[in-house]
């Protein structure tokens, strides 16, 4: 593993839709260092899955596909991007396949095993704020911030809701919710890298805040530490 002792990463987690993803990519911006979204990578190797025909229920087989896949890792914009297998897998990230199955593919243990390398790895970038669910817990537990965002889950469902109006153009509230319940239940009781609060992470409630207010607290500590170090 890389020498990170020198890197600031503010690891941002918490649960689908409680605004970490928005809030993230924003405080990276404003504090201009590295944004890495972790979940793409699961969703990456789902996408992979999913086109190859594998049941992502079927660990051995993901496990096999993953092996043989070719992942190259860059930076745009300050934003960390990757190929598989020489594709931008960017525009289906999102999709109603990917994110049905993604959770599933996230409890396999040698699948986490090779996405927290690879993400301990993009430090080697320079500082960054990065997003996911283990980020505090396994991937960097000595993170120099450490942040667990949530909101209620009729909120983060509204949100949720919101978000697939604009992008799809369709959505059900009542099924959005069940969707996220059922990752929420997923993500949560796995066995391995479970989504919790990390040790001395500092929580946000973003519920009745905006996002600004949330990215605004955020970059004001970051920034603080900034000005001491
Ligand atoms: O954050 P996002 O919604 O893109 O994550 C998609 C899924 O990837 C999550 O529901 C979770 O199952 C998995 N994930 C994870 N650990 C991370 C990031 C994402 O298990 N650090």
């Amino acid at each position: 593993m890389s020498n990170n002792t020198a890197k600031m990463i503010v690891a941002i987690d918490g649960p689908s839709a409680s605004g970490k993803s928005t809030v993230s990519r924003e405080a990276a911006k404003n504090l201009k260092i590295m944004y890495v979204d972790s979940g793409a990578l699961y969703r990456g190797m789902t996408w992979k899955a999913v086109r190859e025909g594998v049941d992502v229920k079927d660990a051995e087989a993901v496990i096999g596909l993953m092996n043989e896949t070719n992942w190259d890792f860059f930076i745009e914009d300050l934003v960390l991007k990757f190929t598989i297998d020489d594709e931008d897998p960017t525009d289906h990230l999102r999709s109603e396949p990917v994110r049905e199955r993604v959770a599933d593919i996230a409890v396999i243990p040698e699948v986490r095993v090779f996405m927290v390398d690879r993400l301990r790895e993009t430090a080697d970038f320079g500082d960054l704020v990065m997003e996911g669910r283990d980020i505090g817990s396994v991937v960097f537990p000595d993170a120099t911030f450490k942040y667990y965002l949530d909101a209620d889950p009729e909120e983060r469902a509204r949100r949720r809701h919101k978000e697939l109006l604009a992008t799809e153009g369709k959505g059900d509230v009542e099924q959005v919710m069940s969707s996220l319940k059922r990752r929420d239940t997923i993500d949560s009781t796995r066995k391995t890298a479970p989504l919790q609060i990390p040790l001395g992470a500092k929580v946000i409630n973003t519920t009745g805040m905006t996002i600004e207010e949330v990215v605004d607290q955020i970059v004001d500590e970051v920034d603080a530490y900034r000005t001491r170090v």
